[in-house]
C-alpha cells in the first residue's frame, strides 16, 4: 500500500503555531493521565477530536484490573494475562503492567477516582479468564466515566495544561527523523481552522479502531488515527490482525451495538441459543472462557441460519439487584423494551478492541524519536493476541505514567525551534487514469465510502476469516486507494484516510498470518503454528512487512 507521507491540505509554516513542552493527542485515560504527569514539569497541550466524553474510556463499563485482593498477586495476574494472550505477549511488558497496576490504582484514587465498595472493602468482581476477583469498578458499570471524570477535573484546573476540544491531529510533523509535533484541524461547526503544535515530546493516545467494522462498541471517533498517523510518519506498527470482538453486544433490531459487559457473565449470566440450549456448557470455563472463544461460539450459532439468535440470560437476579449493580445497562435495555430481570437479551459479537498498534518499548517510546504512544493505540506487548478483560484501562494508565517520566528524562524542557522544512506531500504516483476517482470531496461520498468499508471489513475479516474472504477484502479496499491522493480539508476526510490506511494494514496482516491464534481465526489455517508464527507481524512505511520473534 502506498500512502502519502503528509495528507493535510495546509502548509504547516502558514498555520498558527503553538509551542509547548508536550503535545498530547487524545483525552481518554492514557492521554489525560499522561498530561497530568507531564504537567508537573512543563506546558502541555491536550488535543482531542470531539467532546471529552467521545472516547472509549468514557464508554468503559466493567472495570479496571489490578492484583489488590488478599488472595491475589501480580504473578497470578501475569499468568492470566499471558494465558489469554496466546503466546504473543511480551513477558517484560506484562510484568511491568501487573507490578505497577496496584500503585497506579492508588494514584488514581488520589487524583479523585473512586471505586465501589462493599462492607468497607473495595468490591472486586471477576471477569472472563481471570482466576481471581480483581476487577475494581466505579458507579456499578460506569468505570471509565468515573475515572475519566476525575482526571478531567484535575486536568481542567491545572495551570500548565491547555485543552483543545474539537481538534483533530491530521499529520505528525517530523524533521530529520524526529517527531516535533503535529498539524491539527479545529472545527466548531462554523469554521475550520488549522493549527500547528510543536513540542519536545509528542504523545499519541488516540484510542482504538472499532469503526473499521459495521458492528462496534466503539464511539464514532475510534477510526484508528494513531496507527495511521504513526505509520505515515514512518513508525513501526504491529499485531494489527488481532482485533477483539466482544462476544456480547446488544443485537436488538436497529439498535446500537451497546456493550453488555462481561461482568454480567461474571455475575452468572448464561448464553442460550433460540431453543434455550446453553451452548457453552461443555467448555471448561463455560461463559467465562476467553473472549475470542465465546465470540466464535456465538458467531457459529448465529451462522446457522437467518432465524438464529443468541441470548444472554440474566434472569436469575432480581430487578432491584440488577438496577443497583448495572444501572447503565439496566436503563439502556429498559429503553429498548427489554426488562433484563425477566427477558433474555439478544446479543452478537461486535468489534471492540485493537490488540495491535504502534510499537513501543516499556516507556512508551515508538521507533521515531520524540514520539510516544500510550493506551489502546500502542502495542506495548501486554495484550498479545487477545486482551484479558479489564486490562486496557490499566495498561493505558501504567504506560502513560512511564511515558511521561521518560519524556521528562529525555530533556523535556529543551523545546525545539520551529524549523519545518516544508513537508512535501509524497504523492507517489497513482496512474493518472484513476486519479479522478473515487473523489472523497463529492458531497455524501465520504459517508458512503465509510459505510461500505465497515460492511466489507465486518463480512470478510470479522470473527472468522479465510484466504478467500481476505482476498475479497483487499480487492474491495483497493478500489478506494486513489482517494488517498486528495489533500485532506477536514475531520471527515482525515478520518476516511485513517480508516482506509488502517483497514489495509489489518487485512494485509490477516493475509500474511497463516495460522489461527487468539482473536485471529482463519478457516483455512485453523491451528496455531508456534514453530513459524509465535512472532509479531510488523509493518513500516519504509520497510514493508516483516516478522519479529516474541521475547521469551
Ligand atoms: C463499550 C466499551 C467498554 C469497555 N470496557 C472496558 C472495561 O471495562 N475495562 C477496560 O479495561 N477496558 C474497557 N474497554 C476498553 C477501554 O475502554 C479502552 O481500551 C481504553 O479506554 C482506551 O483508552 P485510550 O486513552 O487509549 O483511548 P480513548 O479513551 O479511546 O481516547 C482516545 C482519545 O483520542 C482522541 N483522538 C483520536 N484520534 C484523534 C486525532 N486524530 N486527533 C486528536 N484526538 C484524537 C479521541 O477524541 C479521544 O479523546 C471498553 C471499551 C468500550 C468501547
Amino acid at each position: 500500500m502506498v500512502v502519502p507521507r503528509y495528507v493535510a491540505s495546509v502548509d504547516p509554516r502558514e498555520a498558527p503555531a503553538h509551542e509547548v513542552d508536550a503535545v498530547v493527542i487524545g483525552a481518554g485515560i492514557a492521554g489525560l493521565y499522561a498530561a497530568l504527569k507531564l504537567a508537573a514539569w512543563g506546558k502541555v497541550a491536550v488535543l482531542y477530536k470531539g467532546a471529552p466524553e467521545d472516547s472509549n474510556t468514557f464508554a468503559a463499563q466493567g472495570g479496571i484490573a489490578a492484583a489488590v485482593g488478599l488472595d491475589d498477586s501480580p504473578d497470578l495476574h501475569a499468568q492470566d494475562t499471558l494465558a489469554a494472550g496466546a503466546g504473543l505477549n511480551e513477558p517484560e511488558a506484562v510484568r511491568t503492567l501487573v507490578e505497577e497496576a496496584p500503585s497506579v490504582i492508588r494514584d488514581l484514587i488520589e487524583q479523585g477516582a473512586s471505586f465501589d465498595r462493599s462492607d468497607g472493602e473495595y468490591a472486586l468482581t471477576r471477569e472472563a479468564a481471570h482466576s481471581r476477583r480483581r476487577i475494581l469498578h466505579s458507579g456499578g458499570d460506569a468505570t471509565g466515566k468515573g475515572i475519566a471524570s476525575a482526571l478531567l477535573r484535575q486536568v481542567g484546573r491545572h495551570p500548565n495544561i491547555t485543552l483543545w476540544e474539537q481538534t483533530m491531529v491530521v499529520d505528525l510533523l517530523t524533521v530529520g527523523g524526529r517527531c516535533v509535533g503535529a498539524v491539527a484541524v479545529q472545527e466548531d461547526g462554523r469554521e475550520t481552522v488549522w493549527h500547528v503544535f510543536v513540542g519536545a515530546a509528542t504523545i499519541l493516545a488516540t484510542g482504538g479502531a472499532g469503526q473499521l467494522f459495521a458492528r462496534t462498541t466503539n464511539p464514532a471517533g475510534a477510526t484508528g488515527d494513531g496507527i495511521a498517523l504513526a505509520y505515515r510518519a514512518g513508525a513501526e506498527v504491529r499485531d494489527l490482525e488481532f482485533v477483539q470482538f466482544h462476544p456480547t453486544a446488544y443485537a436488538g433490531e436497529g439498535a446500537p451495538a451497546f456493550l453488555l459487559s462481561e461482568a454480567l457473565r461474571g455475575e452468572g449470566a448464561v448464553l442460550r441459543n433460540r431453543d434455550g440450549h446453553r451452548f457453552l456448557e461443555n467448555h471448561p470455563q463455560r461463559e467465562l472462557a476467553p473472549r475470542d472463544v465465546v465470540a466464535r461460539a456465538i458467531a457459529k450459532e448465529l451462522n446457522q441460519g437467518e432465524e438464529s439468535r443468541v441470548y444472554l440470560d440474566m434472569t436469575h437476579r432480581p430487578a432491584e439487584w440488577l438496577r443497583d449493580r448495572f444501572p447503565n445497562i439496566y436503563d439502556f435495555l429498559l429503553g429498548q423494551g427489554v426488562d433484563m430481570a425477566r427477558h433474555w437479551i439478544p446479543v452478537a459479537p461486535a468489534a471492540h478492541y485493537m490488540m495491535g498498534g504502534v510499537v513501543t518499548d516499556l516507556d512508551g517510546r515508538t521507533t521515531i524519536p520524540g514520539l510516544f504512544a500510550v493506551g489502546e493505540t500502542a502495542s506495548t506487548g501486554v495484550q498479545g493476541a487477545n486482551r484479558l478483560a479489564s486490562n486496557s484501562l490499566i495498561e493505558g494508565a501504567v504506560f502513560a505514567r512511564r511515558a511521561a517520566e521518560r519524556a521528562r528524562q529525555e530533556g523535556f524542557r529543551r523545546r525545539r525551534s520551529l524549523s519545518l522544512k516544508g513537508p512535501e506531500v509524497a504523492d507517489e504516483g497513482f496512474p493518472s487514469s484513476v486519479r479522478s476517482l473515487p473523489d472523497p470531496r463529492v458531497p455524501g461520498a465520504i459517508e458512503s465510502f465509510r459505510r461500505e468499508l465497515q460492511r466489507l471489513m465486518m463480512k470478510e475479516v470479522g470473527v472468522f476469516r479465510s484466504g478467500d474472504s481476505i482476498a475479497r477484502a483487499l480487492s474491495g479496499l483497493g478500489r478506494w486507494l486513489p482517494s488517498l491522493v486528495y489533500p485532506v480539508r477536514n475531520r471527515a476526510e482525515a478520518e476516511w484516510v485513517n480508516l482506509l490506511t488502517t483497514a489495509f494494514l489489518v487485512v494485509e496482516a490477516a493475509q500474511l498470518r497463516k495460522e489461527s491464534r487468539g482473536a485471529h481465526y482463519r478457516h483455512d489455517f485453523p491451528e496455531t503454528n508456534d514453530t513459524e508464527w509465535r512472532a509479531h507481524l510488523v509493518f513500516s512505511r519504509d520497510r514493508g512487512a516483516y516478522i519479529r520473534e516474541v521475547d521469551r
